[in-house]
């Protein structure tokens, strides 16, 4: 059965009221970044693109409600070797589905297939921005991983996927008077939902800046590196692309090693004046989320300001805790909706009581 939780609260990750003109003189001081003079990329296409590609830009929900999601079939038009270990994979979307395909930067997709006789149901974050007029999830195989292996290995062109209209709310509202500075971190195939913010970001706010830090083990298996590489190219004055391996040298130490607690504190000594950033945006392992939300906090960066993706369930409570035993902590009451096989039902839950899924059970 579908379950899905909507929470109806207002959005936590508000924007700051703050503009401010492009800032370059930090930016990769002293680690031979390009300074040759940047060429007016305002009114460029985001990429080369066949002249029929048609934007699937949705509308940001106005009422708090987004959209129920709901499984169409759609067939399979590229299978894409990104990497060894990844494949990217674009669908055909037919004309009456368009609009129930449009989607946020940031948003996934639901696929679900039935392998070996089990149905399997499985998250894939778009990584085109709507501005592409693409519908596209890379997936990286895991090792003894039976969705992600199939990808990688059996599927191909033609093959029909049911796949969930995009849901999820890791985005944040991009407008074209903004002058902001987006930082990201992202490590492995923690890049894709990353990857569609960034083009959405260029794409949509010719004003605004946007900071990539990217680890892989090393430069082969860094999914879209060629892609990222073209648009900063593109986009010199406007993005800064900072890649780390942790099974390669590059040369340079602060670029070796893991995104972790020391790697923050040093990247924001070096190359990273939080004061000027507005927005974070994180994904990838478990261990890195909690590092950046513990780490630029402790820096001075407003908690409220980093959006993160968790591509496995939670190990434990992400948001750092307040000191002090739970009981003293103020109780918050949600109104949750439930969606179960098309019905919505609506429910209160406590922030000190039972969990989503008991609530929702009840
Ligand atoms: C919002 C969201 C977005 C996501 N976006 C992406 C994306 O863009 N790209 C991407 O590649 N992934 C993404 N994921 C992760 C993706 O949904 C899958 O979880 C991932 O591909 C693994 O699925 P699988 O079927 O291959 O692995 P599974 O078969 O579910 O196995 C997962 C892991 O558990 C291990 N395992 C399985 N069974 C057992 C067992 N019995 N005992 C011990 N270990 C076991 C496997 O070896 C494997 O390492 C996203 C997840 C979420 C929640």
């Amino acid at each position: 059965p579908t379950c899905l939780f909507f929470l109806a609260l207002p959005p936590r990750n508000l924007p700051r009221a703050k503009t401010r003109p492009p800032r370059l003189s930090r930016w990769g001081k002293g680690l031979g970044e390009s300074r040759q003079r940047a060429p007016d990329t305002h009114n460029l296409p985001l990429l080369e693109l066949p002249s029929k590609a048609r934007p699937f830009e949705a509308a940001m929900p106005t009422n708090g409600r987004p959209n129920m999601p709901k499984f169409h079939t759609l067939r399979v038009k590229e299978v894409r070797r990104e990497t060894p270990e990844c494949v990217s994979i674009s669908f055909e979307v037919p004309e009456e589905l368009r609009s129930e395909f449009a989607f946020l930067p940031g948003q996934h997709l639901t696929l679900k297939a039935e392998l070996d006789g089990e149905e399997l149901r499985r998250n894939y974050s778009i990584c085109t921005a709507p501005q592409e007029g693409e519908l596209r999830v890379a997936v990286k195989k895991l090792e003894g991983g039976r969705f992600s292996t199939f990808a990688n290995e059996r599927l191909s062109p033609g093959t029909e996927l049911e796949v969930m209209t995009p849901s999820g709310s890791f985005h944040t509202p991009l407008s074209a008077e903004h002058r902001k500075h987006y930082v990201a971190f992202a490590a492995g195939s923690g890049i894709t939902p990353i990857i569609s913010i960034l083009k959405a970001v260029l794409h949509t706010e010719p004003h605004s800046r946007f900071t990539l830090f990217y680890c892989n083990r090393t430069k082969e298996s860094t999914i879209f590196r060629e892609e990222l590489e073209a648009l900063k190219n593109r986009f010199l004055d406007r993005l800064s692309l900072y890649f780390l391996f942790t099974r390669e040298k590059p040369g340079i130490e602060l670029f070796h090693g893991r995104i972790d607690a020391p790697k923050l504190k040093a990247l924001s000594e070096k190359l990273l004046d939080l004061e000027d950033v507005d927005e974070v945006f994180v994904c990838g392992p478990e261990p890195m989320i909690r590092a950046v939300r513990e780490t630029l906090p402790a820096l001075g960066f407003p908690e409220r300001h980093i959006h993160f993706e968790l591509f496995t369930s939670p190990s434990g409570p992400l948001v750092p805790q307040a000191a002090g035993p739970a009981k003293a902590r103020p109780q918050v009451v949600a109104q949750v909706e439930v969606t179960l096989d098309g019905n919505r039902y609506d429910l209160e839950l406590t922030s000190n009581g039972e969990s989503l899924l008991e609530a929702g059970l009840r």
